[in-house]
């Protein structure tokens, strides 16, 4: 593998409910999701279009799930998709990556996978969990530290 694995996946962006603050997206931040691709969900919450439903999908996802899926709006998602950790590229399990690819019929990703590619430090001290909800559950960010686990190594070649 010589292509991060996101850039041929997308399964997470059709999996769970994109939730986050109304104060993301635009116009209030001119840096985040448009105005059109978001839609109201809960008090002070929005949404990614297409994924408040029983089958979600991200309006901004491009291409096809396992062959070339990827945002369309990668400097523009919403801090829960920036901070949503494919598993073992930092070196620890990731269960909302692994319900997505295993709902999309992708076998789950192992250390392996990342062999062939830069290492990279995780980029948020937070831990993100599935948070079920009465209809669904969502990609949200939860307050926390790092989870236990295996660490980066100390000599990364590359950090984002
Ligand atoms: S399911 Fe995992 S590998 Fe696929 S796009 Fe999401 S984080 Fe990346
Ligand atoms: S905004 Fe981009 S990264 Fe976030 S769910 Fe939609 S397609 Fe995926």
């Amino acid at each position: 593998m010589n292509h991060h694995p996101c850039l041929r996946c997308g399964a997470c962006c059709a999996t769970f409910r994109v939730s986050f603050h109304w104060s993301e997206a635009q116009p209030t931040n001119p840096d985040g999701p448009p105005e059109e691709m978001v839609v109201p969900l809960r008090r002070h919450e929005l949404a990614m279009r297409g994924t408040d439903g029983p089958r979600p999908r991200c309006i901004a996802l491009r291409g096809s799930i396992g062959v070339d899926g990827h945002c369309g709006i990668y400097p523009q998602r919403p801090s829960v998709c920036r901070e949503v950790e494919p598993s073992w590229e930092f070196g620890r399990h990731s269960p909302q990556c692994d319900k997505g690819r295993i709902a999309h019929g992708l076998k789950p990703l192992t250390p392996e996978d990342w062999a062939m590619l830069p290492v990279q430090l995780p980029a948020a001290g937070a831990e993100y969990h599935l948070r079920p909800t009465a209809a669904d559950t969502d990609l949200q960010t939860l307050p926390g530290g790092a989870p236990p686990g295996p660490q980066p190594p100390d000599d990364p070649t590359h950090a984002h």
